[in-house]
């Protein structure tokens, strides 16, 4: 087995080239963000991938693949410095199922983008656990080399469910992550999952506690909490939960009740709680609001700014309270963006 690695997880690790994408093949100005999601400033983006699928067992992830490949780091720094040289690119998002799982490759990459000077600001995706293994040396070498902003799927507040859907991470990690996150000023987004058939309300309540507990931590945290969507094998536990029936063609998953599973419509039909979950998953976007991102709508538009206080303000007491229901500000904005839609 190759390089660090948590223990036990790993079936095969493979250091093999991913295709080299030929970007001269490619509209690339349509793939390049004006505004980089590491930062929030005006910087090109594109997304890049240096490693593929994850050796994790999150019961409910979309990723099967348990095999972990990655690019050579020379390799991939050759590819950063020509998307530097030939179109701007200044931010990078490593678009990867897990970037983390071996440290020393990330070591590689990171020691390398310092001595080639790229500068580069970057984001991606890390898991909670991981954070038991990063040392001071390895958190500032990160930073120094761009990473401004890492995804973290926390998914629930409850071990319960934790456990029940293999994520393989504790509270305390969470927390542990949150910490140190703040400490070196990476900003992290927390991603949670709600709506479950197996999720009891205190399991929700344990979530709501979980967010509440980070941002004390780590104030310059965002996120929020996104409605569960069934991807197989799981759709069937949740298709029987909610007594649908099981699509039997292509043209069958294009009815609206199966294609709202996939939107923010999600009904949650597998879910004895749906109505509570999906309140709660409305307020969540607007619980992680820290100065900064207030700002940036503040100059876009001063009463969008007031309209969000006041959201920010509703959610906060919601939360203190844990009262989640009749809510009228959810009405309200849905109505204000249907006018503004026309
Ligand atoms: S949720 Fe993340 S850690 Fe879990 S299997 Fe999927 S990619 Fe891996």
């Amino acid at each position: 087995m190759e390089g660090d690695v948590p223990k036990g997880i790993l079936k095969t690790q493979e250091k093999i080239g991913l295709i080299n994408l030929d970007y001269e093949l490619l509209y690339i100005e349509k793939y390049i963000s004006k505004v980089s999601r590491a930062s929030g400033k005006e910087l090109r983006q594109l997304p890049v991938m240096t490693s593929r699928n994850c050796p994790h067992n999150c019961v409910f992830c979309y990723v099967q693949d348990r095999t972990y490949r990655f690019q050579d780091p020379k390799e991939s720094i050759e590819e950063l410095k020509r998307l530097k040289r030939r179109y701007g690119i200044k931010s990078i998002k490593f678009a990867e199922d897990n970037f983390f799982v071996n440290k020393n490759r990330v070591e590689e990459l990171c020691k390398m983008m310092i001595k080639e000077n790229l500068n580069f600001e970057w984001a991606t995706e890390c898991r909670a656990d991981y954070f038991d293994r990063y040392d001071d040396e390895f958190l500032k070498l990160i930073t120094k080399a761009g990473c401004k902003r890492l995804g973290i799927g926390v998914e629930f507040g409850s071990q319960r469910m934790l456990d029940f859907v293999k994520k393989d991470i504790t509270i305390k990690q969470i927390l542990n992550s949150a910490k140190l996150c703040n400490e070196y000023k990476i900003y992290p987004h927390y991603s949670f999952i709600m709506g479950m058939p197996e999720e009891e309300k205190e399991d929700m309540m344990m979530t709501v506690k979980l967010i509440e507990e980070i941002y004390k931590i780590c104030p310059i945290a965002i996120g929020g909490i996104n409605l569960f969507r069934p991807y197989p094998p799981q759709f069937k536990k949740a298709f029987e939960a909610a007594n649908l029936k099981e699509p039997e063609s292509l043209e069958e998953w294009t009815n609206p009740e199966y294609i709202n599973i996939m939107t923010t419509e999600n009904p949650l039909l597998w879910s004895k709680h749906n109505t509570l979950a999906k309140n709660i998953a409305f307020y969540s976007q607007f619980y992680f609001f820290n100065w900064d991102r207030f700002m940036i709508y503040y100059r876009k538009s001063k009463v969008m700014a007031l309209c969000l206080s006041l959201m920010i303000i509703a959610t906060r007491i919601r939360w203190k309270l844990r009262f989640f229901g009749l809510p009228i500000e959810k009405y309200i904005s849905k109505y204000v963006s249907k006018v503004m839609k026309g």
